[in-house]
């Protein structure tokens, strides 16, 4: 009897052990699973990251190439930086005048007084901005003539077709009603030594140098250049400058456009 008890003892624990050595066992290849279970949740977690980073790459970049708004700013109103006047489109009204206007702090080739230093809000605040860069690479800008009401054009058109006739009047001065000086958003300009003044020859200063390469980092563009003149209407003007903010001149550039009608899509202006 006293064996069979020792016998049953011996079983009993050994079934134990057996027992407990399974149940780490088990334990152990829980643990295990666990981790390679954690492990794959992690993986799968990254790769899930990473391919929401690249769509999110992929629509931003996707939104930078379609992004620019060309009805962003009105071609028409004549309040609009963008508005776009030539021979084909005069101002709505043609006697429009800004309200906005205001001397720009930087060296004037008129008295301060005079209307035809005055140029838009946003305008002048550029140029200021590109006078002041100008100077530092040693480049000395002079506004020549800015804003020009109805009624001064009406004279300087008048004097011009006086003096040289309807055709060379219109191939370089506008009609009242259909000049971009009209919006106090162009800006003729010029070194302040006065050198080539209004003159081709504006070009080979280094003020007219300068412009060509900078004008548009602060929003103005050439607006009558050699080779668009069958577009523009007018003969090529190295000092004439039309502010239409940096948005717009950067995607000018982009696309490789030199004229606010190719860019636009609007007809060429040869002629009224
Ligand atoms: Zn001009």
């Amino acid at each position: 009897m006293k064996r069979v008890y020792t016998v049953a003892i011996i079983i009993a624990v050994s079934c134990s052990l057996i027992g407990g050595g399974l149940v780490y066992k088990k334990h152990v290849s829980d643990v295990a699973q666990a981790a390679a279970q954690q492990r794959t949740a992690a993986a799968l977690k990254a790769k899930q990251q990473a391919a929401a980073a690249k769509l999110a790459a992929e629509t931003a970049a996707a939104a930078a190439a379609v992004a620019f708004n060309k009805q962003q700013y009105s071609a028409d109103a004549p309040d609009s930086i963008w508005v776009v006047a030539n021979k084909q489109r005069p101002l709505q009204p043609k006697d429009y005048a800004p309200t906005d206007l205001v001397v720009p702090q930087i060296p004037l080739r008129l008295g301060k007084n005079s209307s035809e230093m005055q140029l838009r809000q946003a305008a002048a605040t550029a140029l200021e901005s590109m006078t002041t860069a100008a100077e530092k690479a040693g480049v000395h800008l002079m506004l020549a003539s800015a804003y020009r009401s109805y009624n001064l054009q009406v004279s300087v058109y008048g004097n011009e077709v006086k003096n040289y006739g309807q055709a060379t009047a219109d191939s370089e001065s506008a009609r009242p009603g259909y000049s971009e000086h009209q919006t106090g958003l162009a800006a003729d300009l010029e070194p302040v030594s006065h050198q080539c003044e209004i003159a081709d020859c504006f070009v080979t200063t280094p003020e007219g140098k300068w412009l060509v390469a900078h004008a548009g980092e602060f929003g103005f563009m050439q607006r009558y250049t050699i080779d668009k003149t069958a577009v523009t209407g007018y003969r090529a003007e190295a000092w004439h400058f039309r502010y239409v903010g940096i948005g717009l001149t950067t995607e000018l550039q982009k696309q490789g456009s030199t004229t606010l009608e190719e860019f636009f899509g609007l007809p060429a202006a040869p002629s009224y």
